[in-house]
């Protein structure tokens, strides 16, 4: 115990000491490396150095999820709407760290109620679901609903807008680090801006977002988007993502 309370002592002196030596502002001051320059887009429009997956008009960057084949959801006014039976779209790229914009409106006729009104859905990495659903004035289970990581973290607020009104997701995500034998070495972590308001901060994702049952750790590197067919006509539109 001496010998640390010395070590401690030692080492506070030495700090103490060079920053009496620090008078010139400048000895702290860091240039290098400079951060590179990135336009922030005007109105709705995506960063200069972001990743448009879908700007309204066509679904180039989207796939079938079940059989790779060509995307099928309906575009109309800038934005895709779930086409109900054709299954999850999923992204022809795939990505490790990000940062996601996107926007969606769940069905301006509400019909259902808990899970069955206005579900869709957001997997990182084809994986890990961030739920989209109709949570205004419709209760479910909290780790369910609007913004939760799928059955393992509930949103801190309820962010919802009405029925058929847009909303924004802003996502910031790192995904898992696996050693060489497949053990998971740091968790994913995942924020979430409902509507610029903050609802998950940070989270550790604890594996798979599973229906039934517990979350699987399986070891993976990068991974796509996918957009869940959860058969209600949820619309999407402006949706970009950046590279971390
Ligand atoms: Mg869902």
């Amino acid at each position: 115990m001496k010998s640390f309370l010395r070590v401690v002592t030692l080492w506070s002196a030495s700090i103490f000491t060079l920053q009496a030596q620090i008078t010139d502002p400048k000895a702290t001051e860091v240039w290098t490396p400079a951060p590179r320059i990135v336009t922030p887009g005007e109105g709705t429009q995506a960063p200069s150095d972001a990743i448009v997956l879908f700007d309204g008009k066509q679904l180039d960057e989207w796939l079938s999820a079940k059989d790779s084949s060509a995307a099928k959801w309906e575009i109309s006014d800038g934005a895709m709407t779930v086409k109900p039976g054709t299954g999850d779209m999923i992204t022809k790229r795939n990505f490790s760290d990000f940062q996601l914009h996107l926007e969606f409106a769940t069905p301006e006729i509400v019909k259902g109620e808990g899970q069955g009104r206005g579900n869709s859905g957001i997997f990182l990495q084809n994986r890990y679901e961030v739920q989209v659903l109709d949570c205004y004035q419709n209760r479910t289970y909290s780790n369910g609903q609007t913004g939760a990581i799928y059955k393992q973290s509930i949103p801190l607020v309820n962010a919802c807008r009405k029925p058929g009104a847009w909303q924004t997701y802003e996502i910031l995500y790192t995904a898992p680090r696996f050693n060489q034998d497949g053990i998971l070495l740091t968790p994913a972590y995942v924020t979430v801006l409902h509507n610029g308001i903050l609802i998950q901060n940070h989270v550790a994702i604890k594996g798979t977002t599973e229906y039934i049952g517990l979350p699987k750790n399986e070891a993976h590197g990068k991974g796509a988007l996918k957009l869940q067919d959860h058969g209600d006509l949820v619309r999407y539109r402006n949706i970009w993502v950046r590279e971390l």
